[in-house]
């Protein structure tokens, strides 16, 4: 295996094992939010230390404030205003505002 191939596989690995980590937060909030939110935490060490991203919609799922997994209607509130997505976290009270295009236009 060359060298870049290599680096290749274990940011793939990095990818892999945030996306899994994310399933598991999801299926263990019901029964222990704080276990989701350590699941959380480990999904952005390992995008940290590989730097690999976060993917966009797993992303707006974690609390910038605490580090909470955001479950609308859960853990957070959505609002649509002004032609932004308002989640309020209902553990800290951080805002993430992320803007979003009308249908169409
Ligand atoms: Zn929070």
């Amino acid at each position: 295996m060359r060298r870049k191939d290599k680096k290749v596989w274990i940011k793939d690995m990095a990818a892999q094992r945030i996306v899994r980590l994310f399933h598991l937060a999801n299926e263990s909030f019901d029964e222990d939010p704080g276990l989701s939110k350590r699941y959380v935490f480990l999904a952005r060490r390992i995008g940290m230390r590989h730097r690999v991203r976060i993917p966009p919609h797993l992303k707006r799922r974690i609390c910038k404030g605490c580090g909470a997994y955001l479950v609308p209607g859960a853990s957070c509130r959505v609002r649509v205003r002004g032609g932004r997505v308002i989640t309020t976290c209902l553990e800290c009270g951080h805002h993430k505002r992320i803007p979003y295009h009308k249908a169409g236009r």
